[in-house]
């Protein structure tokens, strides 16, 4: 976990290469290269919702927040380096369309919300006529999604207009409250209380999907736990910040059990992973060494299965032994 980054949700994968073809013929711009970009993005993104939908998802019953939730990421033109050259590339009218639905999430159910496809409306909201700054405006894509989130808590649905004139409604799950969001840049996987945030160059993304998942598991363990909140008054002495990096670790194997992983996928990952230590942006020894973690979470794994076995489910809430004091949070 890294503290006070500052990324956005936006898909900067046009960044370069839009921003640069402002200045350029327009007739010499390679519209399917553009298209093709964005959706090299928006496969990332999908395989994060995917994994991020199934851990929130599952654990909903146990963690103190949730939300109501469709599994659906917007997209908005105004967040890329040229909007125009974006807007044409995926044949929009407007500047919001579905960027993805998670698998397994209502959005992804009602078989409405194919990527790419334009939303004209949201909640009777024409979004794409909320004021927005010309380019890179990430801000206006986080305002729709605090409106559906606010949309679905209030009114227990949300009735999406599309550009052909057809119409969706679709109803909630509960999930986690946290949102999982791609990051255009960097390499690293961070929490930062509300979000999980993951680089597009993210190693873990080459690995199977369980591995993927363990790692994703770590972040959104922070988030479920509080440590942002408990770091805040504790202070981030390495003491204090690898205590939450043990505990974050211990729950990864509960997360991926109720998800329908393998539990020692965790340790698996640990191994195959080898994350550092320390050093770069990290506290010099504010993580336990890769063979100390693999074994920590492996020895929750016992558990677990005997859990698994007799309830159905891994219940961290009532189960699973904090290393802080939780109350401490508040
Ligand atoms: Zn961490």
């Amino acid at each position: 976990m890294m503290r006070g980054f500052a990324l956005c949700g936006l898909s900067a994968v046009l960044l370069v290469a839009a921003a640069s073809a402002t200045a350029l013929d327009r007739r010499a711009i390679d519209y399917g290269a553009e298209r093709a970009a964005i959706e090299e993005f928006q496969e990332l993104d999908q395989r994060l919702q995917d994994v991020g939908w199934k851990l929130a998802r599952s654990n909903a019953d146990f963690c103190q927040e949730t939300a109501p939730s469709i599994g659906l990421q917007l997209q908005d033109m105004a967040s890329y380096g040229s909007p125009d050259i974006a807007r044409k590339a995926l044949g929009l009218i407007q500047d919001f369309a579905v960027q993805t639905a998670a698998q397994g999430s209502p959005s992804a159910l009602s078989g409405a919300f194919w990527r790419n496809r334009e939303i004209v409306e949201a909640d009777g909201a024409n979004m794409s006529e909320w004021p927005a700054s010309e380019r890179l405006d990430w801000r206006r894509l986080v305002r729709a999604h605090d409106a559906l989130d606010t949309g679905l808590t209030s009114n227990g649905e949300v009735t999406f207009r599309f550009s052909d004139a057809s119409k969706e409604t679709v109803k909630p799950v509960t999930v986690c409250r946290t949102r999982f969001e791609l990051s255009g840049e960097g390499e690293r996987a961070v929490a930062d209380g509300k979000r999980v945030v993951i680089g597009s160059r993210f190693y873990g993304f080459t690995y199977s999907e369980e591995l993927f998942a363990a790692a994703v598991a770590h972040e959104l363990a922070h988030n479920l736990l509080r440590h942002r909140d408990w770091l805040d008054q504790n202070g981030r002495k390495r003491r204090n910040v690898r205590t939450t990096e043990r505990e974050a670790d211990k729950l990864m194997p509960w997360l991926l059990a109720n998800a329908g992983y393998d539990p020692a996928a965790a340790g698996r990952f640990f191994r195959e992973y080898q994350p550092s230590s320390g050093g770069g942006f990290l506290l010099r020894g504010s993580h336990d060494n890769w063979e100390k973690r693999a074994k920590v979470v492996e020895a929750e794994v016992p558990r677990i299965h005997s859990l698994m076995k007799r309830e159905g489910r891994a219940d961290w809430s009532g189960h699973f032994a904090r290393m802080i004091e939780p109350e401490n949070a508040r």
